[in-house]
């Protein structure tokens, strides 16, 4: 069977659901096609920073009332910064920004999609072969569906098929990351508004973090730059379980807890290099685009905000009956004029101090004596 679009979105993540949305009335045909049944989850931290909550409330003010009134989550205040044995820094934010289960998150921007009933969503359709045919394209599913669209957006991942296939992508472990989380319930001494992150001489190029989900469940891991992985052969799921059992303030909180599931591990593409993320006919976002923060592994907000982004250029391109590479170029510079700089900045600081711990160690004893220092902490953050 062949089905027939405008623009198909491949995968529903939060990239691709933000591009769904923002062309929910645009009259265009769109569909909308995972490989997974929804709720699915993905291995995350689940914090979402308050632009990213910001954008989504632009781009669907009911996908951002069922986000507020779904009650199991936590909404964040602040972020505990603890580097080395020093007393904690907190930094509190003032945007409101949510920790809430990926499982639930991308749950509710997908119920959204279906809402809107001007999508077609296909759950449960792994897109496996992408070929053009004439000025379109043919993509062809693992269970035979077929679908035939003017434009793609590749919202799908870190192992994105659309990248692969049309933008010739291979994974960069010089601009990559490994990370692995698992869940906990019963944790004791968090507050529901206060992230929790460590900076720490085992943890970095990177770092550990608590982030608590609601109740007395919290979100828990350990990410690292994967050139350090490499190079050290680091056994990050080993790593993560010593860290815990070493660290007394960990211990305080961990120590009785519960493992919900299992430890799981993901791979992070970070935005510290230049990708092509356009070409004739399609458009890269999210993680399919790698645009992944080096400097703390955040990528939703960028997944929203490219998602809406590809969505815009792909309006103007077919009301101009105009898909080809140059028609979608303003794309992928609204994206680099938007954080190129600022991940540039930050993958250069990643490089030169995080794995110094002793200038960090300096950096968090001195933090806490001064006020100013803490100001730019928070800034960098
Ligand atoms: C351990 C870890 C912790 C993280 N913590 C945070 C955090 O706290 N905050 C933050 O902002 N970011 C965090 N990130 C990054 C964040 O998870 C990603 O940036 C974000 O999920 C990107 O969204 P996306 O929509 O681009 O892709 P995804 O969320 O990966 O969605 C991609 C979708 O595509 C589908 N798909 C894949 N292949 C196909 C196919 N062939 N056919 C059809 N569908 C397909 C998948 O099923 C999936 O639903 C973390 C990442 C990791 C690994």
């Amino acid at each position: 069977m062949l089905s027939v679009y405008d623009v198909i979105i491949v995968g529903a993540g939060p990239g691709g659901s933000a591009a769904a949305l923002s062309l929910a009335h645009s009259g265009l045909r769109v569909a909308l096609i995972d490989k997974a049944i929804f709720p699915r989850d993905k291995v995350c931290g689940d914090f979402i920073a308050g632009h990213g909550i910001r954008v989504l409330r632009e781009i669907s003010p009911n996908a951002y009332i069922r986000l507020i009134n779904f009650p199991q989550k936590a909404e964040n205040k602040s972020t505990l910064l603890f580097i080395g044995n020093t007393k904690p820094m907190e930094f509190f934010w003032k945007n409101k920004s949510y920790t809430i289960r990926r499982v639930d998150f991308d749950n509710l921007l997908v119920e959204e999609v279906v809402a809107t009933k001007n999508i077609d969503f296909y759950p449960g359709h792994a897109i496996k072969q992408i070929k053009r045919v004439g000025r379109d394209f043919e993509l062809s599913c693992q269970n035979g569906q077929m679908f035939n669209g003017h434009l793609i957006i590749g919202a799908d991942g870190a192992h994105s098929v659309v990248a692969r296939q049309l933008a010739g992508y291979s994974v960069d472990r010089e601009h990559y990351g490994g990370s692995v989380r698992a869940y906990f319930k019963g944790v004791k001494n968090i507050r529901a508004s206060a992230n929790e992150v460590y900076v720490h001489k085992d943890v970095v190029p990177g770092y550990f973090w608590l982030f608590p989900v609601g109740d007395d469940s919290a979100n828990v891991g350990i990410g690292m730059h994967s050139r350090h992985i490499t190079k050290h052969k680091v056994d990050l799921k080993a790593r993560f379980y010593d860290f815990i059992e070493q660290n007394p303030v960990l211990q305080s909180k961990l120590g009785e807890a519960q493992l919900e599931g299992s430890l799981q591990g993901f791979g992070l593409p970070f935005y510290s290099k230049e990708f092509k993320i356009h070409g004739d006919g399609y458009m890269l976002v999210g993680d399919a685009a790698s645009l992944i923060d080096p400097s703390n592994g955040e990528g939703i907000m960028l997944a929203i905000q490219s998602g809406k982004m590809a969505a815009e250029q792909a309006i103007k391109a077919l009301k101009q009956d105009n898909w080809s590479e140059a028609a979608l170029a303003p794309y992928q510079k609204a994206v680099n004029k938007r954080w190129w700089k600022e991940m540039r900045a930050k993958a250069w600081m990643v490089n030169v101090f995080a794995h110094r711990y002793r200038v960090l160690y300096a950096v968090g004893w001195l933090g806490n004596q001064s006020p100013t220092l803490r100001r730019w902490l928070q800034k960098l953050m």
